[in-house]
């Protein structure tokens, strides 16, 4: 039986700004059945305010604290630790990050920094990982979908620097089975009770079946043909969209 539903957001429940047909009515369905719903998102270019106010202008409604973000892991993953960051990160999301600041730094955070990945601010982060700081990662994606268009996410960022620091880094975010468990704790049930929906293969859906949860991929958003042969052998399932996959769940 599933008890409760991770629904990723971009290319899920919308693309470019508008609802997916039928994501509204989906997530009603889900309500109607009393089967409680968190949201996970690898986004770490906005704030989970900003987040919740864009779904709310599509007629999505998201109380704050079902948004499961990388920017939270990362706050709570520095405080934990008592470690301060240097960051390359979004301009939009410095200001989350405004009170672990300090001198010297203790940690590289990278997050999804769109233009202000350049060579010099990816240089300073190389020397300061060669100094033995930490590299923490608001994610691993590959690419994601930006104005029907498939475009560079964090990913390739990570891996060059992984790769030229000879170095692994923390994901904080999606496919980490920590971050899916933060949000399967919230819920106070087992992970084999909750399944996660997502349009990435490997960041959601296999990322929640190795952290123990059921996996649906749905064939919207990112979604390529081909993709569920990066699911089915590992015992995830793929539906055509998030209506689809609620009706299985229903
Ligand atoms: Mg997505």
């Amino acid at each position: 039986m599933i008890h409760g539903v991770l629904i990723d957001l971009e290319g899920v429940l919308y693309v470019g700004g508008y609802p997916l047909p039928g994501a509204r009515e989906a997530l009603l369905s889900l309500r109607a059945a009393g089967i409680p719903v968190r949201f996970v998102t690898n986004s770490s270019r906005t704030t989970r305010g900003a987040i919740i106010d864009r779904l709310a202008r599509m007629g999505l409604d998201v109380s704050i604290e079902h948004l499961f973000t990388p920017v939270v892991a990362a706050r709570n993953y520095l405080a934990e630790r008592k470690l301060t960051p240097h960051l390359l990160v979004h301009s939009n999301i410095r200001g989350e990050f405004a009170d672990l600041l300090g001198s010297p730094p203790g940690a590289v955070l990278l997050g999804d920094a769109g233009s202000a990945f350049d060579y010099e601010a990816l240089n300073q982060c190389f020397r300061l990982l060669l100094d033995g700081m930490p590299l923490l990662a608001m994610g691993s994606n590959r690419y994601f979908r930006d104005d029907g268009e498939l475009s560079l996410d964090i990913g390739p960022f990570v891996a060059a620097l992984e790769y030229a620091a000879e170095l692994e880094a923390v994901v904080l975010g999606k496919p980490a089975s920590d971050f899916f468990l933060a949000a399967v704790d919230s819920l106070e049930l087992p992970p084999q009770d909750v399944i996660m929906i997502g349009d990435d293969a490997e960041m959601d859906v296999r990322g929640a079946l190795a952290a123990g949860l059921r996996g649906v991929l749905v064939r919207t958003g990112k979604y390529r043909s081909g993709d569920e042969a990066k699911v089915e052998p590992h015992g995830g399932r793929v539906f055509d969209d998030l209506d689809a996959a609620v009706d299985y769940i229903l």
